[in-house]
């Protein structure tokens, strides 16, 4: 899950390295290090905490070495300290891994056998020793790294140095790697993700599983060699040339990157449409519709699983598409039975979710099509789907997902309307500018908002409930709740209440209710039962209803007119914004909360 940087060269290692990580910071911040050379050893500094607390040592010693390796981790093995920090080293390699070794205890008990020595609790250290051990067999590097990486169980990407060497070492097995040359320097990298080598690359390689890429800046000729596992000199890679674009997000006079990204949403929500309305936007969409699925499995993670309960709602009330949505995790495993025209869509802010991947890969392979809803255009998802509805949310820095969320719900939407002929209908352009007009609103109320979560973000825990399109935007809410403010939460179709959690609801428990016109007097009732067992009422519902009004302990009403389908999504603003003002109110790291990445590329 980590972020890997690699670099070689004619100037500073640190410099693109720091900066790479710097933009990889999102895929893990539990810790950084960074190795480089110096008269002819490896040195490694390494540092617990955010990237910042590296970048300080590497300033003090300024390296001037011109290879060098960097990590940011987010722990899998091991406690987040400087010791597991990455890379790991010994007098011959340095190394850094992303991913989980599963058979890192068997190793581990194996060379301990040897009589290797082992410092840090991490499994990635396995990897580090087996190398040295085959080095020492076969005094080769390529041969001894692909003799290792055979021993390797799981999903994984390394990348390695050797004392002698300005080459840089890179291989993976179902992990996010890329290779980098600028034609203009000659120089090389590795990196965990384009976004990393943008403007210091011209050139990226994506590389196959199980292929070594060797990456040299004095090779003039060839200088990223590709080997197969059995040591050939391969050419399964793929080469991609188009510049892509810093997107450089700034906070502006934003306290936290993720209260900018809730307010973008209306804007981005309005220019959604027009881009879908250009040739290859509308030619994703016209390449689904005209495949027209009997079936679909969606698969996605988190709060893309969430869009997707909601593109569900979307698809089988107005399309009779029956959608199954699952967990990634559990659909890979599941023993599946695809039938006749069944599709595959899946959900991804980054594209690169382990999980999420592995079941395009399974959905491929038995002969589905394959489509995803993704924001990063060049991602992996991106490049192994047959179609991609892209969101256009632009870089996403809060680590809890707030705009790529609606992005995705809104891309369903269009799906939707494609597939019943009124995408260019006024019908549809009106929906769209209503939600975007009743979610300025909603933003405009988060005086409001800010005073309700002043008064309740102390009690002891949360159940936000919903019925219908509403159900997805309870379990968001509470994901949401959850991720940023550190306290218990929990999603709940209302009508599930008293089926068990009713039962936890004193003076203490909040509900926060979203009783819409859809299924009224049922929620309305689920909502009386939690307030008739003391629990502590945020309704939110229609602007004027006093009856709900009545009920509440903190009422936010809201104006649905003109928003029939995509309602849920101007509540889910509500929510969070409530979850950002619980969480400052608390005082925790709202761009970056403990434990968390953005990207998830471990299972
Ligand atoms: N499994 C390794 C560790 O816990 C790598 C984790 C990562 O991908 O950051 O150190």
């Amino acid at each position: 899950m980590c972020g890997i940087v690699g670099y070689s060269g004619n100037s500073v290692a640190s410099t693109p390295v720091l900066e790479g990580l710097s933009r990889l910071e999102y895929r893990g911040y539990d810790s950084a290090g960074f190795s480089y050379q110096e008269m002819g050893e490896l040195k490694i500094i390494k540092k617990e905490g955010k990237l910042e607390n590296l970048k300080n040592e590497v300033e003090k010693l300024k390296p001037t070495s011109g290879i060098g390796i960097g990590h940011t981790r987010w722990a899998t093995h091991g406690a987040v300290n400087d010791l597991n920090a990455h890379p790991h080293g010994n007098e011959q390699f340095s190394i850094v891994h992303n991913g989980i070794i599963e058979n890192a205890n068997a190793l581990r008990d194996q060379l301990k056998g040897l009589d290797y020595k082992f410092i840090s609790q991490t499994d990635s250290e396995t990897f580090l020793v087996k190398l040295t051990d085959e080095f020492k067999k076969c005094n080769d590097v390529k041969q001894a790294i692909l003799n290792a990486f055979k021993c390797i169980e799981g999903n994984s990407a390394f990348v390695i140095m050797h004392k002698e060497s300005q080459h840089l070492y890179a291989i993976k097995r179902a992990a996010p790697l890329v290779c980098g040359h600028s034609s203009e320097t000659g120089a090389v990298f590795v990196s965990s993700d384009p976004y990393a080598l943008i403007g210091f690359a011209n050139k990226i390689f994506f590389p196959g599983d199980e292929i070594l890429c060797v990456c040299s800046a004095d090779n003039k000729v060839q200088p990223i060699e590709f080997y197969d596992i059995e040591g050939k000199q391969s050419n399964n890679y793929k080469l991609q040339e188009k510049e892509l674009t810093l997107d450089v997000a700034q906070k502006g006079t934003y306290e936290h990157f993720m209260l900018k990204e809730i307010f973008e949403q209306p804007e981005l929500l309005n220019t959604l449409y027009t881009r879908y309305k250009t040739a290859e936007g509308s030619r994703a969409l016209n390449n689904i519709v005209k495949n027209k699925p009997r079936l679909i499995n969606l698969t996605a993670c988190g709060t893309a699983l969430h869009a997707g309960m909601v593109i569900k709602n979307f698809l089988e009330k107005h399309n009779n598409i029956r959608v199954l949505v699952d967990y990634a995790s559990e659909f890979r495993y599941r023993n599946q039975m695809f039938g006749k025209d069944e599709a595959g869509l899946f959900i991804s802010q980054s594209g690169e979710t382990a999980d999420t991947l592995a079941c395009q890969e399974l959905c491929k392979e038995n002969g589905l099509q394959t489509y995803s809803i993704v924001n990063v255009e060049g991602s992996t998802l991106y490049r192994n789907c047959d179609e991609n509805l892209l969101i256009h949310a632009g870089a996403e820095i809060g680590v809890a997902s707030t705009k790529a969320f609606t992005q995705m719900a809104v891309v369903g939407y269009l799906l939707s309307q494609t597939l019943n002929g009124k995408f260019e209908s006024e019908e549809t352009k009106e929906e769209l500018h209503n939600t975007a007009n009743a979610i300025y609103e909603v933003l405009h109320k988060e005086e409001l908002i800010q005073n309700i979560a002043k008064e309740i973000y102390n009690y002891k825990g949360f159940i936000f409930t919903g019925r219908g399109e509403e159900f997805p935007i309870a379990l968001e809410g509470a994901l949401k709740l959850k991720e940023i403010a550190y306290v218990h939460a929990e999603g709940y179709a209302a009508g599930e209440l008293k089926h068990g959690p009713i039962a936890l609801f004193d003076e203490q428990l909040v509900n926060v209710a979203i009783v819409t016109p859809d299924l009224y007097q049922k929620t309305f009732s689920n909502a009386q039962e939690v307030k008739a067992r003391r629990g502590v009422m945020v309704i939110i519902g229609e602007e004027g209803n006093s009856e709900l009004e009545d009920i509440s302990d903190y009422f936010i009403g809201l104006n649905f007119n003109g928003v029939e389908k995509l309602r849920p999504l101007v509540i889910n603003v509500v929510l969070q914004l409530l979850s950002y003002h619980i969480a400052k109110f608390k005082g925790t790291d709202i761009d970056k909360p403990r434990n968390l990445a953005k990207s998830v590329t471990v299972e």
